[in-house]
């Protein structure tokens, strides 16, 4: 039903203290976002008492879908017992320990409470780390709300000339900020090794995320990744891996499955159980720059709810449920719902194509290859049709994120991927018949 009066009720009262109602820009659509009471397993259910299919699952971050048995115990135990105090506890070692053992790269960790912040520390910690202040992204790609991670994020075709440049994405961004960060393209190993032929010396680090979701959703190429390193190397920068997302691809993320070792990686989103939490890890070397047992260090960091201790216990009990198992049915998920859109589109000839790996994917509804932010960037129709598709899903009771992207959760069998499939055919044929 394309009616939900409750939440429009809600919007209504919001946006008197909330500038349009909103306080997460990500979680708007237009002309109301649906607002969510409950979930259970993969479905959650919306105020006018809707069940849905989840399939945006907090962004990506409730891997597990909701109220996980495991997860609640432990929460429900953590509160009885105090929910953050003004001195570390032991839990947040046991966490350290786990993410640590699953992930070669990374010789030690630190917590927060955002990816947002993940990302941050990892690019202070290469500039602290470097003495330097300049970091390579990759146009499009999307890290969260430091400033410096923000540049290039909605690059518009005015701004697309043979080397992308370094966009502002909000209003008052200062031009330090901009003459501090280089963009390059997606994939592109010649653009990143002029890149640093030029800056190699004022370059900390390069930030990527191996499957950028905002630039396409689609993987780096393992030659790009391993030339990423031997540049970035070679000019005393770091490689900074942003597996914020990734790290729901496989047992030990993105790096594992590619088999690259970055010096710092930023987490978030499905290490903290459904709450709150960011971390950087990386090499001890590079880490020292946080160590404050010799003093001020090179790069102090608090945070009053950092490694709070309910994050880290919901984060462990969400961990030691991510078994290999876990992961290959997720994979399984993922490719019955990818091959089924594919072979959906091309049925109906709808250019487009629906990418992605594991647990993730996205559809776009442009024509031509999929390689990069500007090959996956929405004309008029294109938008159109996201919006139609969106819409349609929601009406037949499945939820996606609006820009396409779709993140399944443990709890999701089989028949639950036939129905959401189902449903993802019946909306394109409407797509199709309305193009
Ligand atoms: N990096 C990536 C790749 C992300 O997708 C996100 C959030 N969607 C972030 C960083 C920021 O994480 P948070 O929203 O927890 O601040």
């Amino acid at each position: 039903p394309d009616s939900f009066p409750t939440s429009a009720r809600l919007f209504e009262r919001a946006r008197k203290v909330m500038p349009g109602g909103n306080t997460r820009t990500t979680v708007f659509i237009d002309p109301f976002p649906i607002y969510v009471t409950e979930g259970e397993g993969c479905r959650v259910k919306d105020a006018d008492g809707q069940w849905f299919y989840d399939c945006i699952n907090n962004f990506t971050a409730m891997i597990h879908g909701y109220a996980q048995p495991e997860q609640v115990a432990a929460v429900t135990d953590q509160l009885r017992l105090g929910t953050a105090f003004g001195g570390p506890t032991p839990s947040e070692i046991e966490l350290a320990e786990l993410l640590v053992g699953r992930l070669p790269a990374m010789e030690q960790i630190r917590f927060a409470n955002s990816g947002t912040e993940g990302v941050m520390m990892a690019i202070k910690a290469a500039r602290a780390y470097t003495g330097r202040p300049r970091i390579v992204k990759i146009e499009g790609a999307y890290h969260g709300s430091y400033d410096f991670a923000e540049v290039s994020l909605d690059s518009a075709p005015g701004n697309w000339g043979d080397m992308p440049a370094s966009t502002a994405y909000a209003r008052g961004t200062p031009q330090g900020v901009l003459d501090d960060v280089l963009v390059v393209p997606f994939n592109d190993i010649a653009a990143l090794r002029a890149v640093f032929a030029q800056h190699g010396a004022t370059i900390a680090g390069v930030l990527i995320d191996p499957m950028p979701n905002r630039a396409g959703l689609i993987p780096a190429r393992k030659d790009y990744l391993e030339a990423m390193a031997e540049t970035a190397h070679a000019a005393g920068a770091l490689v900074i891996f942003d597996e914020v997302i990734s790290f729901r691809l496989g047992h030990s993320g993105a790096q594992g499955l590619w088999g690259i070792r970055p010096d710092l990686t930023a987490l978030g989103k499905i290490i903290g159980g459904g709450f709150p939490v960011g971390a950087v890890a990386g090499r001890a070397e590079v880490m020292a720059v946080f160590d404050p047992t010799r003093g001020k260090p090179a790069l102090p960091h608090g945070g009053t709810f950092t490694a709070n201790p309910v994050t880290m216990r919901a984060g462990l009990a969400a961990m030691h449920a991510l078994t290999p198992e876990a992961f290959a049915h997720l994979d399984d998920l993922g490719t019955i719902l990818r091959d089924g859109t594919n072979a959906a589109l091309a049925r109906l000839g709808l250019p487009g194509a629906c990418v992605g790996l594991g647990s993730l994917f996205k559809v776009h509804f442009t024509a031509g290859p999929i390689t990069d932010y500007r090959s996956v960037y929405p004309g008029k129709v294109e938008k159109a049709r996201l919006e139609a598709f969106h819409r349609g899903l929601l009406n037949r009771g499945v939820l996606s994120a609006s820009y396409g992207l779709f993140a399944l959760s443990t709890p999701m069998t089989r028949v639950d991927a036939g129905k959401i499939l189902a449903a993802i055919e019946d909306t394109l044929s409407d797509v199709a018949r309305a193009a």
